[in-house]
């Protein structure tokens, strides 16, 4: 019998899947697609780095600068490089110093390679789109569920003032409609981004009152809830950003994301770590089919 486990690497927040860990992402990932099926989203492999400059763009590096992972290359020839890593290994300096930043970023969101792609049309009706990204974030604490490495799912609508928010409002119920599926007990909450500084103090406030965003919470065993899959209404934000019009509107947008790795760990908190003997509706619902296997 193997136990489902995320296994700790040396840094914190950086984990390896076993198979069986897996096994339940895949899972999830096919069932996930299945209940947007009526939908029908358009489905794209995305990069887990983006452009730097285009997080610039959306605010995102105003907003969250604390966790945003840059890379950073060497720049110059291979004999140099040699030449310098020797010289910094003899007087003990960093090596890195001689980097310089480049021009992607680890994707903080799968979303963000989504909007572009219908950067500057007009949309004769709504359109839903979906991707699943390795995100990287740094964050500042180990507690379990929050790792700097993890699988966003990711949902987006983007259509008129009236469709994305109903879009988002349908999105929320079935979402927890879904989880209740696979045995978790979920509370939706209205939440705010964790914005940095004065970001915090300026953006936090409207969004909780206007409702943008809103979070599945499930125990991961912990006896603190967290945020299995979020819901976030950005209104006309990207739609101007990226100049994508509906009817004469500036088009609206909306996504909803999953983080799988957590949902994992919340199955985990309450059928256990074998996904063999959790319940046959759950492994059903995961496309396992009810008998061991
Ligand atoms: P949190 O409130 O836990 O910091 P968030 O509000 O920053 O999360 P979103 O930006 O809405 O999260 O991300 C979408 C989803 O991605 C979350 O609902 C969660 O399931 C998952 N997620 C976010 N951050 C992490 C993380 N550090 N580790 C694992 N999953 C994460
Ligand atoms: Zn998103």
């Amino acid at each position: 019998m193997l136990a489902a486990s995320l296994i700790p690497t040396e840094v914190s927040g950086v984990g390896v899947l076993n198979a069986a860990f897996e096994a339940v992402v895949d899972g999830l990932r096919s069932s996930v697609l299945g209940f947007a099926r009526p939908e029908d989203p358009q489905a794209f492999h995305v990069p887990p780095v983006i452009s730097r400059a285009l997080l610039e763009r959306l605010g995102y590096v105003d907003a969250f600068p604390n966790l945003l992972g840059t890379l950073h290359t060497f720049v110059g020839d291979n004999r140099r490089w040699r030449a310098v890593q020797a010289a910094r290994l003899a007087d003990g300096a960093p090596w890195h110093s001689d980097q310089t930043i480049s021009d992607v970023v680890a994707l903080p969101a799968t979303c963000y390679h989504l909007y572009p792609l219908v950067a500057s049309q007009t949309l004769a009706q709504a359109v839903t789109m979906t991707a699943e990204a390795s995100c990287y974030r740094h964050e500042g604490s180990s507690e379990l569920g929050r790792l700097r490495s993890f699988r966003m799912r990711e949902i987006v609508r983007i259509g008129g003032p009236d469709d994305v928010p109903a879009w988002r409002d349908e999105w929320l119920a079935r979402a927890r409609t879904w989880f209740e599926g696979l045995g978790l007990t979920v509370s939706v909450e209205v939440a705010t981004d964790p914005f940095f500084g004065d970001a915090a103090r300026m953006m936090a406030p409207p969004q909780r009152q206007e409702e943008l965003k809103w979070e599945l919470k499930a125990d991961l065993g912990t006896g603190r809830a967290q945020a299995i899959a979020s819901a976030n209404y950005h209104k006309d934000h990207f739609g101007g950003l990226f100049g994508i019009q509906t009817d004469g509107d500036v088009a609206h947008t909306a996504c909803a994301a999953f983080g799988l790795e957590r949902i994992v760990l919340a199955l985990i908190a309450v059928h256990g770590a074998a996904p063999e003997r959790w319940p046959a509706s759950v492994r059903g619902a995961l496309g396992f089919g009810g008998a061991d296997r």
